[in-house]
């Protein structure tokens, strides 16, 4: 799967594919990320993005033009199953979206920036736009770099354990149960026995128990589901 992040600025994405598992992933040839500057299919002289929008009010809007160049130059190379905005007015993204997302093929996603894109954009060249929660940020490049991430680790063979996924919160409609490492016993504070038997099914007996009641303390709207 090929993602092409679409931003005004490229370098707020440099880091977060970058290292440990996304970058291993990439490494593996399971997954690559493209990162494009918007500035670089501007052809007005200063390079603008932007500018102020019509009616008046703060804040710049990013113009449809060089928006347009850009996903036409992707398109001319391969195809898109999605083009996605991050909007905070988006379909709420979750794990159910992340898993559809993975079993896709290449995938858009523009970040907007200020006040946000010209609404044509949005009417015109995206199919889909995804919010990662209700709150405002800058940009939509850590929500990118959000969606991409959870997308990218459900891909067959980036997670080290192919079982990894699966066992992670929500996957089965559940919060994942707690973990534990050594020491056994910190200061007193001590990992459960259960953990410690060996008893392979008594363990996942508890474990499945403990999810449970974790969902429905931490999030009995799964539980309805
Ligand atoms: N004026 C817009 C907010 C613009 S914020 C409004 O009130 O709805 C600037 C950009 O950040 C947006 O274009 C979007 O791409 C991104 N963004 C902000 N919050 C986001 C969120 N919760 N999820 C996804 N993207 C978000």
């Amino acid at each position: 799967m090929r993602i092409d992040i679409i931003t005004c600025v490229p370098k707020l994405l440099e880091s977060p594919f970058s290292h440990s598992i996304l970058q291993r992933a990439q490494n593996k040839g399971l997954a690559e990320v493209v990162v494009h500057n918007l500035r670089d299919y501007t052809v007005n002289k200063h390079k603008h993005v932007d500018d102020y929008a019509f009616g008046g009010g703060a804040g710049m809007v990013l113009m449809i033009d060089p928006i347009d160049r850009c996903i036409k130059h992707l398109r001319e190379s391969r195809t898109y199953e999605e083009v996605i905005y991050m909007s905070p007015d988006g379909e709420l993204f979750n794990q159910s979206i992340a898993n559809e997302l993975s079993l896709k093929g290449n995938l858009i996603i523009l970040c907007g920036h200020y006040k946000g894109v010209d609404e044509r954009v949005r009417e015109h060249l995206v199919t889909r736009e995804i919010s990662i929660g209700d709150y405002v940020l800058s940009g939509g490049e850590l929500g990118a770099a959000v969606v991409a991430d959870a997308v990218i680790r459900l891909i067959p063979g980036v997670l080290s354990d192919e079982t990894s996924a699966l066992t992670d919160s929500f996957q089965d409609g559940l919060v994942a149960p707690p973990v534990y490492t050594r020491p056994a016993d910190y200061q007193g504070m001590k990992v459960p026995d259960i953990l410690l038997s060996g008893n392979e099914k008594l363990i996942e007996k508890w474990r499945f128990e403990q999810a449970v009641e974790r969902t429905r303390k931490r999030r009995p709207g799964l539980l309805l589901d």
